[in-house]
């Protein structure tokens, strides 16, 4: 990236401390500035276009001009801009929104609570599953069961959740009880000749010694997001949820699906747990519930839950949890237009046939050099880069390569992401098959010149 210095660019380096960037390799390159969005692309303050293959964070399912996600947010703003839902308060979008997703949630996921963030949401869910239990008077149940290279946000508990290291370094996290369970990545971390049904098998039996050893009484619930993302898009092996499912149901565990990137179409189907044929008690979505036009979580859950948590706010006299915005009426309002959109136009099944349409370019790249693997499910992928292809090693140091293809993405006109040296794909759920096509031919290129800067 060239380094900008109009006077836009000189304001934010005064002023800003970016997320997940070195500050001081900013200060010497300054910000990319984007401007303005078209369908799946978006534009720079120099006029360059790039298309967004990473719906900006794995989140633009309408990609970045939906002029009805406006009207919807402008009509809500004239008529209500703001009320909360404490106190018993309630107001039509989020009422509407809530009874819209327990619609479309898997069975037996009734009831609804919103924050603005999946790091809230799932901070949310730690707390609910802590409340429950102390209500059901099981105090000791409290741990939480995640894996290693799984993202559940940033704040203390939900970061403690997430299993990468930039997550926990210098934060002093984990914070709160989390045992972190191997990342069912078969490429990664299967041994030598073990299928991948093994491999699965392997993880359950950790999972089972884990929860044995820790002791059942102390494990509240598990928690994995079906498809991993943010930690290198890493599909789970074949087996591994209906045996996770299984043990969860033995230890009366509560499974928490964390869908806040698989959710409302990502992979093909409304939600990854139905892609992958398991039940969650728990679902956190976010992200594609409003194509982040505007900040939104919502945590579906049971009437389980539902009724212990609701037993105990009667004894304590209130649930002492929400936020000034939960279910802000204009996020809502939005989210209920996005959703409306998104099974109006059939994106979930443009995203199965998209999906197929990115899936089989990219096996093309499996033959590459650099490539270790490729992976991926619908509109999500991962190509891992490899220091040597034969002996799957991984370049020393992690994310340098995978860091210049991410740069040689902006000079190619395409922004993806790496995850260490994973390349992530991840494009607006509208893609059509050109845009498909423009995103593998500018990919390709992208690794083809990574390639040369390797040698
Ligand atoms: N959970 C998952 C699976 C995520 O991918 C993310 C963000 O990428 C989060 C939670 C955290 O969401 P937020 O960034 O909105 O706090």
């Amino acid at each position: 990236m060239t380094t900008r210095s109009n006077s836009l660019a000189q304001a934010d380096l005064a002023t800003a401390l970016h997320p997940y960037t070195d500050a001081r390799a900013h200060e010497q390159r300054g910000p990319l500035i984007i401007e303005r969005g078209e369908g799946v692309r978006v534009f720079d303050s120099e006029g360059r276009d790039y298309i967004e293959a990473m719906s900006g964070l794995w989140s633009v399912a309408l990609g970045f001009s939906e002029e009805r996600l406006v009207k919807a947010a402008t009509a809500q703003m004239e008529k209500l801009p703001y009320y909360h839902s404490f106190t018993h308060k309630a107001h039509e979008p989020s009422i509407r929104l809530g009874e819209k997703l327990v619609e479309m949630a898997p069975e037996g996921l009734t009831r609804v609570f919103f924050t603005n963030s999946g790091s809230e949401a799932n901070d949310t869910v730690i707390k609910m599953v802590w409340f429950m239990n102390n209500a059901l008077g099981r105090p000791k149940k409290k741990k939480f069961l995640a894996r290693t290279k799984g993202y559940h946000g940033i704040t203390i508990a939900s970061g403690s959740l997430t299993g990468l290291p930039n997550n926990h370094r210098d934060f002093d996290l984990p914070a709160i009880p989390v045992v972190h369970l191997t990342c069912p990545h078969h490429y990664r971390f299967g041994h030598e000749g073990e299928s991948e049904q093994d491999f699965a098998k392997r993880l359950i039996a950790e999972a089972e010694e884990t929860i044995l050893r820790e002791d059942p009484d102390t494990i509240a619930a598990f928690i994995g997001e079906p498809l991993m993302g943010a930690g290198g898009v890493m599909p789970p092996p074949e087996g591994y949820w209906d045996g996770i499912a299984a043990l969860c149901k033995k230890y009366d565990i509560l499974l928490v699906a964390d869908e806040v990137i698989n959710g409302f179409g990502r992979l093909g189907t409304t939600f990854g747990c139905q892609k992958y044929g398991f039940t969650p008690d728990i679902l956190v979505t976010s992200k594609q519930l409003t194509s982040s036009y505007l900040p939104l979580a919502a945590i579906l859950f049971s009437e389980k839950v539902y009724d212990a948590i609701a037993d105990n706010t009667h004894t304590i006299g209130t649930f002492g949890h929400g936020y000034t915005a939960t279910g802000h009426p204009v996020a809502t309002a939005v989210g209920l237009e996005n959703l409306a959109i998104i099974e109006e136009r059939d994106l979930v099944g443009n995203a199965a046939r998209m999906g197929e349409r990115l899936q089989e370019g990219l096996a093309i790249l499996k033959d590459h050099p650099l490539v270790g693997e490729v992976r991926g499910e619908g509109l999500i992928a991962g190509v891992e880069l490899v220091a040597d292809k034969a002996k799957k090693t991984p370049f020393d140091p992690i994310g340098k390569v995978g860091t210049r293809a991410f740069e040689i993405g902006h000079e190619e006109g395409l922004i993806i992401r790496n995850a260490g040296d994973t390349l992530a794909l991840c494009p607006p759920l509208i893609v059509t098959e050109e845009d498909v096509d423009a995103i593998l031919a500018r990919l390709t290129r992208i690794i083809d010149r990574t390639w040369e800067w390797v040698q």
